[in-house]
Parts: C-alpha cells; sequence; structure tokens
C-alpha cells in the first residue's frame, strides 16, 4: 500500500500517519520528493482495511501496489534512486560506464588497465577476486591478494572499485574493500546472500540471473532491500535462451521494462551478453539507446592472453574507441556521458 500525502503535509502529520499505520504491525518507508511524499506500507496490507486511511489529516489518496516486490517498485518512490559512485551519481541523468578485467590476475596488469579505462573515461574499476566459473577446474580468482590489488589501484587512480562477492562467509571481507560488491548471475537468487548484502549499506550491483524473470530480478533486489539497504544498482547480461550465436542472449527490451519498473538503476554489460569481442560496441549502443544508466564492460590490456573471459575483453585501444563512439548515442538519449 502507497499513501500518497497531501502537499505541504506537515511533520506531525506525518508522524500521525505512520504511527496509525505502525500500530497495525506494518512497516512504513517515506520517501521524500521534490514535490511529494510518499508512505509505503509493508507487511499484511489486509490489517489496513480496518482504517480510513484517507480521513487522516495530511493524506491525499491511498494506492494498493499489486506487485509482490514493493521496495523496488516504482511506484514506491517519488523519485528515481541515484546511487553516488565515484564523484557521480549511477542513475542520475549522466550515463556511467564501468570497466576493467574479468578477473584481477595481478597488480601490474590491474594498474594498467585502471589507468587506460579511467584516461578513457570509466568512472569506476571492475575486477574479480572471487570468480564464479562454470568449471571448478578454470581460474577462480585472486581472493583476498586480489582485493588488496584492487584497494592499491584505487588508491593510486582515485577509481572505486566494483567486485563480486560470491558467499555469505565474504561479505565482511569483500565489503572492507569494495566500493560496490556484485552479485553475479549466478547467486542472484542466494537468497541468504542477498539478505547479508542487505545488512550493508554499500552499493550492490545485481546481476540478472541466467534464467531469472524480470520479476525475479526485482524480488531478488527487493530481498537486498527488505534488509535495510536502499542501493541496488541492477544489471541486464544477457539470459540463456535457445540461441547459440552468443553467449548468452541480451534481452534488450529488459532495460525499458525495468525502468518502467523500478526506480532503481539500471545498467547493461554487454561483454557478458554477447561473449564477443565485436559485439561489445553494437550492444553497448543499443543499451543506451534503450534508456541504460550505464555500462559495464570488460576490459583487458592483452585479452587473449586473460585468463578468463578474453574473448569478450576489448583492449585499450578498443575500449578508448568505444566511448568516443557511444557519445552520440548518449546525446541522442538525452543523456551526457559522465568522464
Ligand atoms: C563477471 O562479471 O565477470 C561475471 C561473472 O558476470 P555474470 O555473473 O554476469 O556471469
Ligand atoms: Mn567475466
Amino acid at each position: 500500500m502507497i499513501i500518497v500525502t497531501k502537499r505541504g503535509v506537515t511533520q506531525d502529520e506525518l508522524d500521525h500517519i505512520r504511527e496509525r499505520v505502525e500500530a497495525l504491525g506494518l512497516r512504513t518507508h517515506v520517501s521524500q520528493g521534490e514535490h511529494r511524499t510518499l508512505i509505503g506500507c509493508v507487511g499484511d496490507e489486509e490489517r489496513l482495511q480496518s482504517v480510513s486511511l484517507l480521513s487522516i489529516p495530511g493524506v491525499e489518496a491511498v494506492h494498493a501496489v499489486m506487485k509482490p516486490y514493493k521496495l523496488a517498485s516504482r511506484e514506491f518512490a517519488a523519485d528515481p534512486t541515484r546511487i553516488p559512485l565515484g564523484g557521480v551519481q549511477v542513475g542520475g541523468q549522466e550515463v556511467i560506464v564501468i570497466a576493467g578485467p574479468c578477473s584481477v590476475e595481478g597488480g601490474d596488469m590491474l594498474l594498467r588497465t585502471a589507468r587506460a579505462v579511467g584516461a578513457a573515461g570509466a568512472r569506476a574499476l571492475r575486477g574479480g577476486a572471487f570468480k564464479p566459473r562454470t568449471s571448478p577446474y578454470s581460474f577462480r580468482g585472486m581472493g583476498e591478494e586480489g582485493l588488496e590489488m584492487l584497494a592499491a589501484v584505487r588508491a593510486e587512480t582515485g577509481l572505486p572499485i566494483v567486485t563480486e562477492v560470491m558467499d555469505t562467509r565474504q561479505v565482511e571481507l569483500v565489503a572492507s574493500y569494495a566500493d560496490v560488491l556484485q552479485i553475479g548471475a549466478r547467486n542472484m537468487q542466494n537468497y541468504s546472500l542477498l539478505t547479508e548484502v542487505g545488512r550493508l549499506r554499500r552499493p550492490i550491483l545485481l546481476k540478472r540471473g541466467m534464467s531469472a524473470t524480470i520479476e525475479d530480478l526485482l524480488l531478488a533486489a527487493e530481498y537486498i532491500m527488505s534488509q535495510g539497504n536502499p542501493n541496488v544498482i541492477l544489471c541486464e547480461r544477457g539470459i540463456r535462451t535457445f540461441g547459440t550465436a552468443t553467449r548468452n542472449t541480451f534481452d534488450l527490451a529488459a532495460i525499458p521494462v525495468l525502468k518502467k519498473e523500478t526506480h532503481l538503476p539500471v545498467l547493461a554489460d554487454p561483454s557478458h551478453a554477447g561473449g564477443r569481442r565485436d559485439l561489445v560496441a553494437p550492444l553497448s549502443y543499443a543499451a543506451i539507446a534503450a534508456g541504460a544508466d550505464g555500462l559495464i564492460i570488460e576490459v583487458h590490456p592483452e585479452p587473449e592472453s586473460a585468463a578468463s573471459d578474453g574473448d569478450q575483453s576489448l583492449d585499450f585501444d578498443e575500449f578508448a574507441s568505444l566511448m568516443s563512439t557511444l557519445r552520440p548515442f548518449v546525446a541522442a538519449a538525452g543523456r551526457t556521458l559522465a568522464s
């Protein structure tokens, strides 16, 4: 249930509305917009039937939310959520690009990559220290040593770091290094992990599961938010279909659908979606045209010798060229490229 308050509602009125709702055992979340204030009510909505909400001073309208997700729903927030990252806001007017290697493979390659992507306009550095690999025999990341390298490169370049957390046992460790914690596609429905990162206030980059519907993705975001962490960034990275021409099937329509359904920022990952270097640029353009708030892109100093995802990684020149050819698409979408 969402309560829309009247213009100029007073603090006393707001407090009174919340007290009435909370007395019935529901929780309230206030969303203060520029023009109006919304009160979201979470819990057993049946109980609200016993009160005439419209007769409470300061209440203008009451809307039932039929969606299974509430905190993540567009109706729940008066304004789009903007998440500060490296001097810009994800979900604001600017389009943000996050770039870096699939995996942290060493301090030197990481620093070189950070410098190259930063110079080309990336606003954050990605790199996995803990890698979810389909085969247990593949390179599974450098672990804490990789996190230390990420922190050292952040200190050197000023770029905030985005890195994956795979397990509830690693949340504290990863959170002690990362500016943004990534939940990978394979863990999108790891509900213990979602609950654990929900206890943080650090931004969470939540990637869509390979066979997750949009509703599944939004319910996963709801898990995080229901624990008190409102800083969730969604990411469309392709889903598994019967198609074999690309690594995954990039669900372009998911971007405008998500922008309609939720107030959370939406990024696209053209690297994992296409799985091929030559597809990264066209999928990036399409994502921006479809309304994505930013991109996360894999870049490696020598893609052919990358320990993971070399086929889809851009080299430094390819990344710089993508950043310049992206600009007209960003402008056509009525946005500016944060750089
Ligand atoms: C990654 O970002 O390197 C990764 C493993 O992504 P995903 O979880 O989308 O497969
Ligand atoms: Mn990867």
